[in-house]
């Protein structure tokens, strides 16, 4: 959390790790592995120097993500697994992995080696606006206009927050198929068996 320069909250939790400038404290509490580096040790982390593009960085492009999906070490792995795996791309959630999918119109069991050129236009697309639109709204993925109308009619914010994730069973917003949920390495993945047709 950040708070007023020197400002601490009640709680039982253990501070691990403060940073302070003149006017704010940035508290970091019951974090179990923290390591603070200089910009050349990332270089070095074994697990940081690996991680790929992260999706929230304006350095990141659509273009790249598409040229990497297309990488012999990733084009023959299921989406599923690429869109969790950090060395792939960094910062996307469980959440982002059925939404992503599904804006992009790709069926969960594909490998990007499945996929049409245009559909991996739309799978990089989906994976960097996404991300960065669900950062700008506190984690609304769902199309904004929709949402706009959702919430006119009166639905809570958990009711119109995603396209497909944790709505199993409800009408998909696109075309009123039940969304369907699987259980893909141990994780929860949402999906529209119209929309996302398997080829
Ligand atoms: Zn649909």
């Amino acid at each position: 959390m950040v708070r007023k320069a020197q400002s601490y909250p009640t709680t039982n939790r253990q501070l691990r790790l403060a940073i302070h400038t003149a006017k704010k404290s940035a508290l970091l509490y019951s974090a179990s592995d923290i390591e603070v580096l200089w910009d050349d040790q990332l270089d070095h982390h074994p697990f940081l120097s690996r991680i790929g593009p992260d999706v929230l960085s304006p350095e990141t492009t659509v273009k790249q993500v598409a040229q990497r999906l297309m990488e012999t070490a990733f084009y023959r792995r299921r989406l599923t697994t690429l869109l969790l795996d950090q060395q792939f791309l960094s910062g996307l959630g469980n959440y982002l992995r059925s939404e992503i999918l599904f804006a992009a119109g790709v069926h969960p069991t594909l490998r990007p080696v499945d996929c049409t050129p245009a559909q991996i236009q739309r799978l990089a697309e989906q994976a960097i606006a996404l991300p960065r639109q669900s950062y700008e709204t506190g984690g609304i993925t769902n199309d904004l206009g929709r949402v706009a109308q959702l919430k006119e009619q009166g639905l809570t914010r958990s009711k119109y927050r995603f396209y497909v994730f944790s709505r199993a069973a409800q009408p998909c917003y696109q075309c009123g198929t039940s969304i369907i949920k699987d259980q893909i390495g141990g994780r929860r993945c949402y999906y529209c068996p119209t929309c996302q047709i398997h080829p």
